[in-house]
C-alpha cells in the first residue's frame, strides 16, 4: 500500500467506478408508525454528484441506479447492529458501496456516519461477509436536509458526511494525530503526525499522506468541530477549549481559538459545510486503495 502510493502520482489512466446501493432505513414501532427515508431520489442525486465532484482527481467516481430501497427496523439501535444490516439483501459484488441510512443519529445518537476501510473486506472480495462494505450515514446529513452534529451543533448537510466517510472506505485517515488513548504531549503528536512510518499509519497516528499539515490535538484528545465555518476565509467560531492546531506552532497549546484551521479538508473535522478538499497526495492514497485492493495491482 504505501509502496504503491508513493509511486502513485501521475494522472490516472482510467476513472475507476464504485457501483453505489441505497437503502432508506425506517424505524417503525406499532403505535407511532414509521420514520425516516422521507427524502427524494432527486436529493440522493446530488448526493452523488457531490462526491464525484471531489473525487474526480482521484480518479474515483461513483454511479447510483436511482433506486431508493427501504428496509424496516424495530428500533434505531437495531439499524446500528451488524445483525440486521447483514440481513439486508446484497446487491453487486464486493466493492459496492452500501449506503444505508438512518432516522436519527447512530449509535444512541451521537454519530453522523460510519464505514469500513477497504482492508477490512478485500480480502473476502466475492464472497461473504459482503455486509461489511456499508456506509452508514444519519440521513438529515443529506444535502440541505438540515442535519447537524450533535457534539456543538454544526450544520452537517452539505453532503460532506458521506463523501468523509467514502474517503474512510477508500483508506484515507484523519488529518490529524489519534490522541484519544495515547494522550502525549504537542510534540511527540506532530512528529507522528507527520511520520511517513507505515506502523504510525496502521496505528492512526500518521494519515499517510506528504502534503496534509501534520496537525496535534488538544492533550485531552477530544476532537475540535470548527463551527460557523467561512469557506473563503476559513474564519470561524469556536466555542470549545479543544483544537486542532499546525504542528508549525505546536509549542504548546495556546489559550484562544487561534489555531490553524484545516477548515476544509475532506478528512478533518471542521464544520460538514466547509469539509471538500482532498489534496493530491489524499487523492493517490486513495487510488493506490483501489489499485491493490479492488483491482489486485499493488
Ligand atoms: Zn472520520
Amino acid at each position: 500500500m504505501q509502496a504503491c502510493q508513493a509511486a502513485d502520482t501521475g494522472v490516472p489512466a482510467e476513472s475507476y467506478t464504485f457501483a453505489v446501493h441505497w437503502t432508506a432505513a425506517q424505524v417503525c414501532s406499532g403505535s407511532s408508525g414509521c420514520i425516516g427515508g422521507d427524502y427524494t431520489t432527486e436529493t440522493v442525486h446530488e448526493q452523488i454528484a457531490f462526491m464525484n465532484k471531489l473525487f474526480a482527481h482521484a480518479g474515483v467516481a461513483f454511479t447510483w441506479d436511482g433506486v431508493i430501497h427501504n428496509a424496516t427496523a424495530g428500533s434505531y439501535d437495531e439499524v446500528d447492529e451488524d445483525g440486521w444490516i447483514c440481513a439486508l439483501p446484497r446487491y453487486g459484488d464486493g466493492m459496492t458501496f452500501h449506503v444505508i441510512t438512518s432516522p436519527r443519529h447512530l449509535f444512541g445518537g451521537g454519530v453522523l456516519g460510519y464505514t469500513n476501510y477497504l482492508s477490512s473486506f478485500s480480502k473476502q472480495y466475492g464472497g461473504f461477509p459482503q455486509c461489511l462494505n456499508r456506509v452508514h450515514i444519519f440521513e438529515k446529513t443529506l444535502p440541505g436536509l438540515g442535519g447537524r452534529s450533535v457534539v456543538d451543533g454544526g450544520l452537517s448537510d452539505s453532503g460532506a458526511v458521506l463523501a468523509h466517510e467514502v474517503g474512510h472506505q477508500l483508506m484515507l485517515h484523519h488529518t490529524w494525530f489519534e490522541a484519544t488513548w495515547e494522550r502525549q504531549e504537542a510534540a511527540a503528536q506532530c512528529h507522528g503526525s507527520a511520520s511517513m512510518d507505515p506502523t504510525d499509519i496502521a496505528a492512526f497516528r500518521s494519515d499517510g499522506v506528504r502534503d496534509t499539515t501534520a496537525q496535534s490535538l488538544n492533550y485531552t484528545g477530544q476532537i475540535i468541530r470548527f463551527v460557523g465555518c467561512h469557506p473563503a476565509t476559513g474564519l470561524y467560531t469556536n466555542s470549545s477549549i479543544n483544537a486542532q492546531q499546525s504542528c508549525t506552532s505546536a509549542v504548546g497549546f495556546p489559550a484562544g481559538d487561534a489555531y490553524y484551521n484545516n477548515y476544509n479538508n475532506l478528512m478533518s473535522y471542521g464544520d460538514k459545510t466547509c469539509l471538500r478538499t482532498i489534496t493530491a497526495g489524499q487523492a493517490a492514497r486513495a487510488r493506490c486503495a483501489v489499485k491493490c485492493m479492488v483491482l489486485g495491482q499493488c
